[in-house]
């Protein structure tokens, strides 16, 4: 199946475990194209969000005990939406048919004559094994495996046939059983499981924030007890549990039960989350600052002065981008660089001239990537009196590359292009920021307006994280602001920034 979601159908797509990757193609392409949604609680963070701005959100979640909305209730809705002619996405956690209730769901369409579908998906019940480091199955040590509920089930219907699955020589698997758990152990064990036998408690699992506990029947209880671990959890029982001791890949990673605070611009954040994430890493996106365009005027002077000009230098990639955005809006194209040398302060703003078909000329060497090391690369390559030199840059830019140049004798034009505005965290974000390891800071600017926006709200710098900075100007601003400072990127980029948070993590 594929193609955008048709008017006047329901469609029970599962959203998977809590793993943004572990969501479908086909889940997503339904989501993207939905009227309306119908959302569990338990969906991954994020997915909703991919949905057409106009579509309308109902959350009907059920926190345990407290029904959001009944589920005759969710039926009649998935009924009345798709009759009125809405493309209808209802998004549930896991597979939607592992006890998910997707099946009544589809017999209530089914009933009323509406067209549905159904998108299958990564279940909780094995991937918080896999990621937790239990195969659910191996040849020689479980040729089977079962999924139950260890819920109490309504009406009376009570408690899995635990006599049964305590016989069983395969892995058990229970759902929906973590306030059961002392329950779930004692009741298999007097149904003669041996109390030696290997049981896990898998929280959050697939997510960053998945926590593992391993013990036996016995003890499981109160080892889950102890670590007070939250919901939503599985119970897995069996010989397999031993084989996580090799097999523990997920929370292995480096960044593993690390909470970074990622503050730049979110336009920009993408590679720097996306790589932490890589490594295990819990993200919280804290955008505190947002890149606005000037006004267009400095930016085409700059495009229009390039034929007198010697040198063009950048000191960002925003900057290299919205130069290139007016050259082509003045219908001039890279050859217009032909005949002067281009100048970058760091990797970022010289990939991004690459991404323009541009080699940059000169860029400082690595621990001179900085407006004064800049300075010094162009004065040592012949920059000299009388040489034109536009700058093309942020609204308040790094002063000593004008300065330090304009001391040599070389005329600066400078071209401000964008500026940084604030975009400040809502109260609940920058409380979220307080409960981080790590903050990471890509420049001055971000230190400022996050200082500024916890102040906002109350939070006192000391009360922040300790910081990674991405060079000398960001970590002497932290520094400045109170901020303690645990370690500094080798050179400014976002790959060495992130080398730096892994080192020091290992320390
Ligand atoms: N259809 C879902 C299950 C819904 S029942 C699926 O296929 O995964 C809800 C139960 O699923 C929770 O009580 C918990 O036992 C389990 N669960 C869901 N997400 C989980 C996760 N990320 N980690 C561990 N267990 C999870």
């Amino acid at each position: 199946m594929s193609g955008a979601a048709r008017p006047g159908t329901v469609y029970l797509v599962g959203a998977g475990p809590g793993d943004p990757g572990l969501v479908t193609r086909r889940a997503l392409e339904l989501v993207r194209s939905a009227d309306v949604l119908l959302i569990d609680r338990l969906v991954p963070v994020g997915l909703a969000d991919e949905a057409p701005a106009a579509a309308e959100r109902i959350d009907v979640g059920k926190v345990a005990g407290n029904h959001a909305m009944a589920q005759d209730d969710i039926n009649a809705r998935l009924v009345a939406e798709a009759q009125a002619g809405r493309r209808v996405v209802r998004l549930k956690g896991g597979d939607p048919y592992l006890f998910g209730r997707g099946g009544e769901e589809a017999l209530a369409c089914r009933e009323a004559g509406v067209p549905f579908e159904v998108v299958p998906a990564v279940t909780s019940a094995f991937s918080a094994c896999a990621d937790a480091g239990i195969p659910v199955t191996h040849r020689d040590i479980a040729r089977h495996v079962t999924v139950v509920t260890a819920s109490a089930g309504r009406d009376g219907q009570g408690d899995p046939d635990y006599g049964w699955l305590a016989q069983s020589d395969g892995t058990v698997v229970l759902l929906m059983g973590l306030r059961r758990v002392a329950h779930v152990a004692a009741a298999l064990i007097a149904g003669g499981a041996p109390p030696d036998r290997p049981a896990a408690v898998v929280a959050r699992g697939t997510t960053a924030a998945q926590r593992t506990v391993v013990a036996t029947l016995a003890t499981l209880a109160e080892a889950v007890g102890q670590a007070a671990l939250p919901s939503p959890a599985i119970i897995v029982v069996g010989d397999v549990v031993a084989l996580r001791d090799g097999l523990d890949w997920f929370e292995q990673r480096p960044l593993f039960g690390t909470r970074v605070a990622v503050t730049r611009a979110r336009a920009q954040a993408s590679s720097l989350v996306a790589r932490l994430a890589d490594l295990g890493a819990e993200v919280v996106e804290a955008p505190a600052i947002r890149i606005e365009p000037l006004p267009v005027g400095e930016v085409d002077a700059a495009v229009d002065s390039l034929d007198d000009a010697h040198v063009l230098a950048f000191t960002s990639a925003n900057g290299v981008e919205r130069f290139f955005e007016r050259l082509a809006a003045r219908g001039r194209d890279a050859r217009a660089l032909s005949g002067l040398r281009v100048a970058v302060v760091g990797t970022a703003s010289a990939d991004a001239c690459r991404r323009h078909g541009v080699e940059p000329d000169v860029i400082p060497p690595v621990g001179a990537r900085t407006g004064a090391g800049l300075v010094d690369s162009l004065t040592t390559q012949g920059v000299e009196h009388g040489t034109l030199v536009v700058v093309v840059r942020a609204e308040a830019g790094d002063e000593a590359l004008v300065d330090g140049l304009r001391a040599h004798g070389a005329h600066v034009h400078v071209a401000r292009a964008y500026r940084t505005v604030v975009e400040p965290p809502s109260a609940d974000l920058v409380a979220q920021l307080r409960d981080c390891d790590l903050v990471t800071f890509t420049s001055a600017s971000t230190v400022h307006h996050l200082v500024e926006a916890a102040a906002a709200h109350g939070i006192a710098v000391g009360d922040l994280p300790p910081a990674i900075s991405i060079g000398p100007t960001t970590t002497a601003a932290a520094e400045a602001a109170g901020l303690h400072v645990r370690a500094q990127a080798a050179e400014p980029s976002v790959a060495s920034l992130v080398e730096a948070l892994v080192a020091d993590r290992a320390r």
